[in-house]
């Protein structure tokens, strides 16, 4: 029987899409639509070990993407051996705590969690119709960002603000990267030989987005994402975490609009703030080297915010076993690495430099160990794994 599962991650105007062999993890189609909406919208797609790119007519929404990623797909025959379609939804909320068959109901639970994600959300939710209407006899599959960090207690959810906000409105801390914190924990145990229901492992997901999280026993404890995903480490174009008294500073003293706030605090700060250079690590790694200030400024808090969030986190675990770099950046960038283990200095972890610069581009491996025995390393991540096995998990069940 067949196990491939046609994955699809629609951003706010991007969509990745891939069909994977849940099993195995292989791919035989992935591709990308990008700058949806935007007059340059495009394809991009690698099929049979070739690569295509077509241009999307102007404006083009996800609809439209979907439309072209459908044809192409069934010219090639590949839906013969479809068995489901898998969804990334960004928001679920406290209403999903794992991944589900989508019903009408589970469409209202996303839609009734679009005004905590409303660039997401609404994506992933025209990605789901457009799928329904493709592929009428397939099973369709919601994966949640934030469901895997439903486990974490109240002491790590709640913000201490008046706690009607909290019952009234679901004003709490969700966290969100939650497929790839669980897939990299459980394959981080794996390369440590440690059974994930007896394992202290930190996950450290640095891509565009940047979260952190605590997983104790194969569970997530706490995670540094927080209502929205623009709480916690300091990332490409997010801040991370701020003092929530700038808001009032900015609109009272400077005349800053609610939207002006949002967009200087999502798009125009973090690594591309700082640096005033570039959002992209590797961009802002090369500047740094040559000697600009600014950009060895970003790398600077960048690393900083990160040791601490990481070492903060044996608080909610008590014991440590392994912290995994993955993402764009933890996968590859042995400088940032190196860093955030030298400022970790009270974990006396001894880093193998070879290790370091050889663990990059989807190698995995172990480069530092501490003599407690605890690990740092490399763990590449796949989301898209996840949400196949996930999808083909509950598709078997029914
Ligand atoms: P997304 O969150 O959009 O999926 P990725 O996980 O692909 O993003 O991560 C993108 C980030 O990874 C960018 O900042 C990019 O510069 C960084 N990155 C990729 N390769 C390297 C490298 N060799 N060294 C440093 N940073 C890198």
């Amino acid at each position: 029987m067949s196990h491939n599962v046609l994955v699809l991650n629609c951003g706010s105007s991007s969509l990745k899409f891939a069909i994977i062999d849940a099993a195995s993890g292989t791919t035989s189609l992935t591709g990308l639509a990008e700058c949806l909406s935007l007059e340059n919208a495009s394809l991009s797609y690698k099929l049979n070990g070739k690569k295509y790119k077509i241009d999307l007519p102007e404006g083009a929404q996800h609809d439209a993407a979907i439309a072209e990623i459908v044809s192409l797909i069934k010219q090639q025959h590949l839906d013969d051996s479809l068995i489901a379609v898998g969804h990334r939804v960004v928001h679920g909320g406290e209403a999903f705590t794992g991944s589900v068959v989508i019903d009408n109901a589970v469409i209202n639970g996303i839609e009734n969690n679009v005004a905590l994600a409303p660039l997401h959300n609404p994506a992933n939710l025209m990605g789901i119709r457009a799928a329904q209407t493709a592929f009428t006899n397939l099973p369709q599959v919601a994966v949640f960002d934030t469901a895997f960090h439903q486990s974490m207690e109240k002491q790590a959810y709640l913000y201490a603000l008046p706690l009607s906000l909290y019952k009234e409105h679901g004003v709490r801390r969700y966290g969100f990267h939650g497929t790839s914190h669980y897939f990299v924990a459980n394959e981080a145990a794996k390369l440590i030989n440690k059974p994930i229901e007896q394992s202290a492992i930190i996950t450290a997901h640095l891509g565009n987005g940047c979260s952190v999280t605590a997983v104790k026993n194969g569970k997530s404890v706490d995670t540094s994402m927080g209502l929205t995903p623009l709480e916690g480490l300091v990332m490409g174009t997010r801040s991370g975490d701020l003092d929530a008294g700038l808001y009032n500073y900015l609109s009272s003293t400077l005349n800053y609009s609610n939207s002006q706030i949002d967009a200087m605090l999502n798009k125009q700060s973090g690594l591309l703030g700082l640096s005033e250079l570039s959002s992209d690590c590797r961009e802002i790694e090369e500047a740094a080297e040559k000697g600009h200030m600014q950009a060895k400024l970003a790398l600077d808090v960048f690393c900083y915010r990160l040791a601490k969030y990481i070492a903060s986190y044996v608080v909610p675990l008590g014991q440590l076993d392994a912290i995994a770099f993955t993402g764009g950046i933890g996968e590859n960038s042995s400088l940032i690495r190196e860093k955030v283990i030298n400022l970790l200095s009270f974990f006396a972890f001894d880093l193998d430099h070879d290790a370091n610069l050889a663990a990059r581009f989807g190698n995995a491996g172990v480069i530092a160990t501490n003599p407690l025995g605890a690990k740092v390393l490399v763990m590449p991540t796949n989301e898209e794994w996840v949400i196949a096995m996930d999808a083909h998990k509950l598709v078997e069940a029914q």
